[in-house]
C-alpha cells in the first residue's frame, strides 16, 4: 500500500486525486491532507478516507476533526513526508501561497506530483535545487506537462527536441478581442467551456496569463529554452501537448478533458492505473488548432521575456497576475484592466539576478505593492 499525502486536498486538484485515490484503493491510501480555510470539505475528506495527519498552519481546528492528528508546524510536516508513511506528496495549493510547501515537499525525497505552477515561476531553480538535493522525482500533473512527460522519449536529449507545442483551449473568451470584454461579468470568467478549475486558474485561463505560467514551468521542467517553445490554440482540449523531434516526428497526447487522467498516469509506477474514463472518437470529433491572436500575443511575449531574463522577473509578473485576478474578483477593475496591470507593473521594474528566497519574499512584496498602484492609478 503506498501513503499518499495531499497538500491543498480541499481544492480542484485535491478533489480530482482523491477520485483517483478512491478508485485505486487497493493500491494507495490517504496519509494526510492540508487545508487552509475549507474546514466543512477537510471534514467532510477525514469521514470519507480517514487520513492519519491533517496539515493546517492556521491552529484552532483541532477540535473540529474527531479523529487523525492534527499537525501545524512546517518542520513536523517534513519529517512526516520523509517518513516510510509517505511514498507520494501531491502538490495542490494555488498561488505564491504555496511556494512554502511546495519547497518542502520538494524536500521530501519521495514522488512529487506537482501541480503548483505559480512556485516553479517565482523560485524555478530553488525548487529544482532542493528536489535534486533530496532525491525527490518530480511528474507534473498540469495536463500540458504530464502529456509532454508522456510525449518525450526516455532519457531525451534536448538536441533531439525541434519545439514542445502547448495547446491553449482560449478560454470562454477565445477569438474574441480583449477590447470588446470591457462588460464581462466575474461568472462569464469562470465559465471555462471545458474544465472545472479553481477560481483563479480559471481567470488565468480567460486571460492566457495560465499559458504564460505553463511556457515557464516548461522551459523550467524541462530544460527547454524559450525557442523552442510554443502555443496553439486548440479549443477543444482533447490534445495537451505535443514534442516535435528534430526526425520530423511529433508525438502528442489526447484525451477528454479530465484531471484524472494526469493525476493517474503520474501516480502509477511501472503499470498503469485504471480509471474511469470518457472514451475519444466515439462520435464525430472535430479537432482545430489556430495561432495565437495578436492581443494574446502581447502577454505570451512577457513569459518568452521572463524564461529569458530569468532572476526576479518570474516573481514579478507572477506577483501582478495574482493582484489583478484578485482585483477583478472582488469587482475593483474590468475583465482588460488585468491586462494593463500586468504589463505596466511588470514594466516598471528593472531586471535582477536574484539569489535567495528572502529576496524572493521581498520582490513579491514590492511587485504587490507596485502593481495596487496601477490599479489605483486606472481607478481614480
Ligand atoms: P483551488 O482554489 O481549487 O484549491 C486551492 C487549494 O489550496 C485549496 O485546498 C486551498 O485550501 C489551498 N490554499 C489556498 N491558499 C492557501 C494558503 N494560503 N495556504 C495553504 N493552502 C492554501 O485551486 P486548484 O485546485 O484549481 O489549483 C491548485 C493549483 O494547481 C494551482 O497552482 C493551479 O494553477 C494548478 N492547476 C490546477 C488545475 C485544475 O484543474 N484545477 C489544472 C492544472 C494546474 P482551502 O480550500 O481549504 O482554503
Ligand atoms: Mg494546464
Amino acid at each position: 500500500m503506498k501513503g499518499v499525502f495531499i497538500l491543498g486536498a480541499t481544492g480542484s486538484i485535491g478533489e480530482n486525486a482523491l477520485k483517483v485515490l478512491q478508485q485505486n484503493s487497493n493500491e494507495f491510501s490517504l496519509t494526510g491532507i492540508s487545508f487552509f480555510k475549507n474546514v466543512e470539505k477537510a471534514y467532510e475528506i477525514s469521514q470519507k478516507f480517514r487520513p492519519k495527519y491533517i496539515f493546517n498552519q492556521y491552529n484552532g481546528n483541532e477540535k473540529v476533526f474527531d479523529h487523525g492528528k492534527m499537525l501545524s508546524d512546517q518542520e513536523e510536516l517534513l519529517s512526516l513526508l520523509q517518513s516510510e508513511e509517505v511514498d507520494i506528496v501531491i502538490s495542490g495549493i494555488s498561488g505564491f501561497a504555496g511556494l512554502n510547501l511546495n519547497l518542502v515537499a520538494a524536500k521530501s525525497g519521495k514522488l512529487l506530483l506537482i501541480a503548483n505552477k505559480e512556485s516553479i515561476v517565482i523560485a524555478g531553480a530553488h525548487f529544482i535545487k532542493a528536489c535534486n538535493d533530496y532525491n525527490t522525482k518530480i511528474i507534473p500533473i498540469d495536463s500540458e506537462h504530464n502529456a509532454i512527460s508522456q510525449c518525450l522519449d526516455h532519457n531525451y536529449d534536448q538536441k533531439d527536441i525541434y519545439k514542445i507545442t502547448l495547446t491553449a483551449s482560449g478560454g470562454p473568451f477565445v477569438g474574441k478581442p480583449i477590447s470588446e470584454l470591457g462588460k464581462v461579468s466575474i461568472e462569464d470568467a469562470l465559465e471555462h467551456p471545458n474544465w472545472e478549475m479553481g477560481k483563479k486558474i480559471s481567470i488565468d485561463s480567460a486571460t492566457m496569463v495560465n499559458k504564460c505560467l505553463e511556457l515557464i514551468e516548461a522551459s523550467v521542467l524541462f530544460d527547454i529554452p524559450a525557442s523552442k517553445l510554443d502555443v496553439v490554440i486548440h479549443p477543444q482540449s482533447i490534445l495537451h501537448s505535443m514534442v516535435t523531434y528534430v526526425d520530423g516526428s511529433t508525438i502528442a497526447q489526447l484525451s477528454n478533458p479530465s484531471m484524472e487522467i494526469p493525476i493517474a498516469n503520474a501516480m502509477r509506477s511501472t503499470k498503469r492505473l485504471t480509471i474511469d474514463f470518457k472514451e475519444l472518437f466515439i462520435e464525430k470529433t472535430n479537432l482545430e488548432f489556430f495561432p495565437l491572436s495578436l492581443d494574446h500575443n502581447e502577454i505570451i511575449d512577457l513569459a518568452y521575456d521572463v524564461i529569458n531574463l530569468g532572476g526576479t522577473r518570474g516573481v514579478v509578473f507572477n506577483a501582478a497576475n495574482e493582484v489583478a485576478v484578485e482585483s477583478f474578483l472582488s469587482s475593483k477593475i474590468s475583465f482588460p484592466k488585468i491586462f494593463n496591470v500586468i504589463t505596466e507593473t511588470y514594466n516598471s521594474f528593472d531586471h535582477s539576478n536574484m539569489c535567495n528566497l528572502t529576496e524572493i519574499n521581498e520582490y513579491n512584496d514590492y511587485a504587490r505593492n507596485m502593481a495596487i498602484e496601477v490599479i489605483k492609478s486606472h481607478t481614480n
